[in-house]
């Protein structure tokens, strides 16, 4: 096919609920992607900071061709060893006490809000139900996770969501003391904001949190769907916190750009949950799990920690160094930053794709770099080159 064809068709033939760019994406090497005209882009997207080890990593592709050969799916009728290994490691390397799997972020958020009623309901009554979340927030698109996403262009066509959620301001005590009383089952907050603009959560907000649950039984929920699996240069985002959470939702780069999602629970709410309380026909299926541990046992590895803390480092100060025209700060965590702009991000992004550059927004003037966590600092030096070529045509 043709790249004329391709476009045509996915025109034609495929819901329009995305603007693309004129080109076709065909192949791709570390940080690098290439379209069908021979053209390489660097890739501070990494499909929306999921591809964690980038593309075609030798080590990824021997598991999934040897994952491939195996059971692929059998149902969670059955036991299987790669569901089970994988959930030890992930108990392992973090707070919690058990894991449940899903098959996307707002997935994962569903069943964390499940699970925080069923808890709330077994040990209080009924009654305390709702779910504190944070402007700016970002949970998913389905009727829970939406209405726990505070964002009128999303929400209004599809209303009514489900009922019970409150809003307080991110990074405010004082609204969050308001909205959190004993009516509350859990409260939810990224504790690096992804798609609202890359805002990291002040220590002592979350601590506060902490404590305002602690005092309303309410349980604490850690969305660290993007900002989690090494991408703030911590396994998880809340250990760079002093802030345990009851339970962490993970997905987005999980499994290395297949599609998957997981509940991390402490064990005095897994204790609530009985079976039959919620299930998935795919979720933790073989293929994706024996995937998802490689992608893991790499990310936590101590070195390659410490080299995301570092890059991300050298990546923001090379930011704050540009002093470009338009750029008006540079927040974030490890390899997880974001710019703020005084032009549209829109505009940006559109004139990345001609420099070799593929850049996302997180909100109209914020542009955020995602990349794959395995980029060089020679990709970096690259990637900034290329942003002040842009902001030069600006
Ligand atoms: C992307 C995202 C989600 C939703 O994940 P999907 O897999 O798209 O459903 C939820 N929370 C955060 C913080 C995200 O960035």
């Amino acid at each position: 096919m043709n790249k004329e064809e391709v476009m045509c068709w996915e025109h034609n033939y495929v819901l329009q609920v995305y603007h693309r760019p004129n080109f076709v994406l065909e192949k791709g090497e570390g940080c690098w992607l290439y379209d069908s005209d021979g053209n390489a882009y660097l890739d501070m997207v990494a499909g929306i900071a999921v591809n964690a080890l980038g593309y075609n990593d030798p080590e990824i592709v021997r598991v999934m061709q040897k994952a491939a050969t195996g059971l692929i799916h059998v149902s969670n009728l059955y036991h299987t060893a790669p569901h089970a290994r994988l959930a030890k490691l992930l108990v392992e390397t973090s707070f919690a006490d058990r894991v449940h799997y899903a098959n996307s972020g707002a997935e994962a958020n569903e069943g964390a809000f499940k699970f925080a009623r069923k808890f709330a309901r077994t040990r209080f009554g009924a009654g305390k139900t709702d779910i504190v979340a944070f402007s700016g927030a970002f949970h998913g698109r389905l009727f829970g996770s939406l209405a726990a996403t505070p964002r009128e262009a999303y929400q209004v066509p599809f209303l009514p969501l489900m009922p019970g959620v409150r809003f307080a301001k991110f990074n405010d005590l004082d609204s969050s003391a308001q909205a959190i009383d004993d009516h509350v089952a859990a409260v939810i907050v990224e504790p690096v904001q992804g798609e609202g603009g890359i805002h990291p959560a002040d220590p002592a907000f979350l601590a506060g949190l902490r404590t305002l649950c602690d005092r309303h039984n309410a349980l604490l929920i850690f969305d660290e769907v993007q900002c989690g699996m090494g991408r703030t240069g911590h396994l998880w985002a809340y250990q760079g916190y002093d802030v345990v959470p009851d339970m962490l939702t993970a997905a987005k780069p999980l499994a290395g750009g297949l599609p998957i999602g997981a509940i991390l629970l402490n064990e005095r709410v897994a204790k609530t949950i009985a079976p039959g309380d919620h299930a998935s026909t795919f979720a933790g299926g073989v293929f994706v799990t024996s995937v998802a541990e490689a992608i893991l046992r790499r990310v936590s590895e101590p070195h390659f920690l410490q080299e995301v803390s570092a890059k991300g480092r050298y990546f923001a100060a090379k930011l704050q160094q540009m002093k470009a025209q338009h750029i008006t700060s540079v927040r974030g965590r490890g390899l997880m930053l974001g710019i703020d702009l005084d032009i549209p991000a829109a505009d940006v992004v559109q004139i990345g794709y001609r420099h070799g550059l593929l850049l996302v927004s997180a909100g109209k003037k914020v542009v955020r770099f995602v990349p794959p966590l395995v980029i060089s600092r020679d990709e970096i030096d690259a990637a900034v080159d290329r942003l002040a070529a842009v902001l030069a045509e600006l």
